[in-house]
């Protein structure tokens, strides 16, 4: 008997994906390099992604933060298979609700550690963004 661990293959789907009023504003400035937050003026909670309604308050949030600096490596993982490997990680800034996921480039799963500083780079290609994660 042969045990099968994986298979390849394809399903074509069609679909419009929504991302909502904070989420447009989100993506119309990750595209030009900028990683905007919202932020509760009420309760100063700080989102990313960002929110159009506090999940504390529930108020509407009409305030925008430009994240900036180094965030902190909070998680990572490894997709992939033989040389196709790949490493992501979730991203988090000091003082924002949520964070940020992008691939981690420039370094081996031995080489990572939760809290390590990290680097945002984001790039558009024929792909779209792409998030990348320097540690
Ligand atoms: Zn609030």
């Amino acid at each position: 008997m042969t045990n099968i661990d994986h298979w390849s293959s394809s399903i074509d789907l069609d679909y419009r994906y929504t991302a909502g009023v904070a989420g447009e504003t989100f993506l119309r400035k990750i595209a030009k390099g900028r990683i905007m937050a919202s932020r509760c003026s009420y309760c100063r909670l700080t989102y990313l992604p960002p929110r159009l309604y506090c999940e504390k308050c529930l108020r509407k949030i009409d305030t925008w933060v430009q994240v900036r600096g180094k965030g902190e490596l909070y998680s990572y993982t490894m997709t992939g298979r033989g040389k196709k490997k790949s490493l992501y990680g979730l991203v988090k800034f000091a003082g924002i609700e949520g964070g940020l996921v992008g691939r981690i480039v420039g370094s081996d799963l031995a080489d990572l550690k939760f809290g390590m500083p990290v680097r945002v780079d984001l790039k558009n290609s024929e792909k779209g963004l792409l998030v990348y994660l320097h540690v």
